[in-house]
């Protein structure tokens, strides 16, 4: 009797427990993908189109035996088992505030036919929940979370599969994949592998000096396939070592696990603030000017050459560096005044590895209003960090066509260089010293101390 493997974010075959344990049953898988509205209908353009690509790469690894189900998983997951005869659906346990309870339907929904929903693994190297302190409650700040995270340990990379793969009913075929005005790169397992052995050649042992200059190549670029579960984290960390760029990129892999475990405490950190003060009692901006700047910002529009250069970036590719996520994020929250969830929504629009957790998260860390928040008052001062991050300006002038001409660290201040507007580039919408003393004003007139 066949088992139904049911993707969601895990969209690969290899280091895969749940499509080993569904396998164990009598060695024929129902591999099935259901594209589900409520997540299909609300995504951007980018994330339907790279979800198509892996979801093709997926297809052509099972020698085209995805089963494809448009519609809602209540209703095809238990069509499907029902019509393969199946007595299990094996998935990765979904941590996400809607995956848990779409999950909470489906399982129910079987258990009415006498079918199991069994849960190995999730996409995390320790599932959220796991790392708690000794009285059992959740972490809520990193570098803790991060002792007891590496002291929890996480399972060796799960042995290749051994499967049958049948369909017991119609494949409704692919969504539609949206045109963008780029291209992603190469989506699915053997492009996750080969991106994460190109990177561990070439880039990992200089991660701790290069990852936080914009202009070299110097990050994995394995945000879009971790996102999609193409490798597994624990995959990646059972490459690593010793060294500083090892020890470094571990840490980062932590903090997608550290968020991931934040937003199952507390799902709704998704769309709120975790210090709700931000939320209720803070004087963001609203109306037509408030409208405006927020369109300047997004556009790369601002005036300020490291921040039009990001948001330049996040639209010529879909990605933009850490760095300079920070720094726009500070821009948009402390030098306009204007709430995170704004700058949150449009991140997800546009990027390629747009996740729920690492990006409300690291949007509520740049803002000051999260767990483990870098502190209200300090502000990114988007010229300094333009000049000590992107030294030689070549950051700047990639993205910004109107500041190519200037030489060097110029391109960082246009107002302070002869011709610096010659080509069009806009002039600053805002003064930063002086919204930042301003956004400084509003934090104190804030009432009570963080409520978290
Ligand atoms: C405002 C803001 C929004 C962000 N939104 C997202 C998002 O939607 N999705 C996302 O994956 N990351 C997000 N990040 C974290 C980080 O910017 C990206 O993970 C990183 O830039 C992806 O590029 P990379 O794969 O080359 O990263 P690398 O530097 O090579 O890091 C390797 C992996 O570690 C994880 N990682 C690294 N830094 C972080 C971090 N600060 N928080 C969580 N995980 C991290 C990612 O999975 C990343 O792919 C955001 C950060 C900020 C400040």
């Amino acid at each position: 009797m066949p088992a139904v493997a049911w993707f969601r974010r895990d969209l690969r075959l290899g280091d895969n427990p749940a499509l080993s344990a569904a396998a164990a049953l009598d060695g024929q898988v129902v591999p099935l993908f259901v594209v589900d509205p409520a997540v299909w209908d609300p995504a951007s353009d980018v994330r339907r189109a790279y979800l198509v690509d892996s979801l093709r790469a997926l297809d052509a690894d099972l020698d085209g035996q995805l089963l494809l189900q448009h519609g809602d998983p209540v209703e095809h997951v238990v069509a499907v088992a029902r019509a393969a005869g199946a007595s299990e659906v094996h998935v990765a346990a979904d941590y996400g505030p809607y995956g848990v309870q779409r999950d909470e339907r489906v399982r129910a929904a079987l258990a009415k036919q006498g079918i199991e929903l069994v849960e190995t693994g999730s996409p995390y190297a320790v599932a959220p929940g796991r790392v708690t302190k000794d009285d059992g409650t959740a972490y809520r700040v990193y570098t803790p979370f991060y002792r007891a995270w590496m002291r929890h340990g996480w399972r060796a990379p799960a042995a290749d599969v051994e499967a049958e793969y049948v369909m017991p009913l119609e494949c409704h075929g692919y969504p539609e994949r949206p045109d963008l005005p780029f291209a992603l790169p190469a989506a699915g397992e053997a492009a996750a592998l080969e991106r994460w052995a190109a990177f561990r050649a070439a880039g990992l042992t200089a991660y701790d000096d290069t990852r936080n200059f914009p202009a070299l190549d110097g990050t994995s670029s394995m945000g879009h396939h971790l996102k999609w579960g193409e490798i597994h984290p624990r995959t990646i960390l059972a490459d690593l070592g010793d060294s500083a760029g090892e020890e470094t990129f571990r840490k980062e892999i932590a903090w997608r696990e550290f968020y991931a475990d934040v937003m199952h405490q507390r799902p709704e950190s998704a769309r709120a603030s975790m210090d709700v003060r931000f939320d209720d009692d803070f004087a963001w901006d609203s109306g037509e000017r408030a409208d405006a700047l927020f369109e300047a910002w997004a556009a790369g529009r601002t005036g300020y050459p490291f921040v039009d250069a990001g948001m330049r970036q996040l639209l010529a590719e879909g990605w933009m560096h850490n760095r300079v996520r920070m720094v726009v994020a500070s821009f948009l929250v402390k030098d306009l005044h204007l709430p995170w969830q704004r700058g949150a929504a449009h991140f997800m629009r546009w990027l390629r590895d747009g996740d729920l957790a690492s990006n409300s998260h690291g949007w509520q860390w740049t803002a000051g209003c999260g767990t483990d928040a870098s502190p209200y008052h300090r502000v990114f001062n988007p010229v300094g960090q333009g000049e000590r991050f992107d030294p030689n300006g070549d950051y700047v002038r990639r993205y910004v066509p109107e500041l190519a001409h200037l030489p060097g660290k110029t391109a960082h201040t246009p107002w302070d260089t002869l011709g610096g507007y010659d080509h069009g580039y806009p002039e600053r919408i805002v003064d930063h010293a002086a919204e930042r003393l301003e956004a400084l004003d509003r934090f104190a007139q804030m009432k009570g101390s963080p409520k978290t």
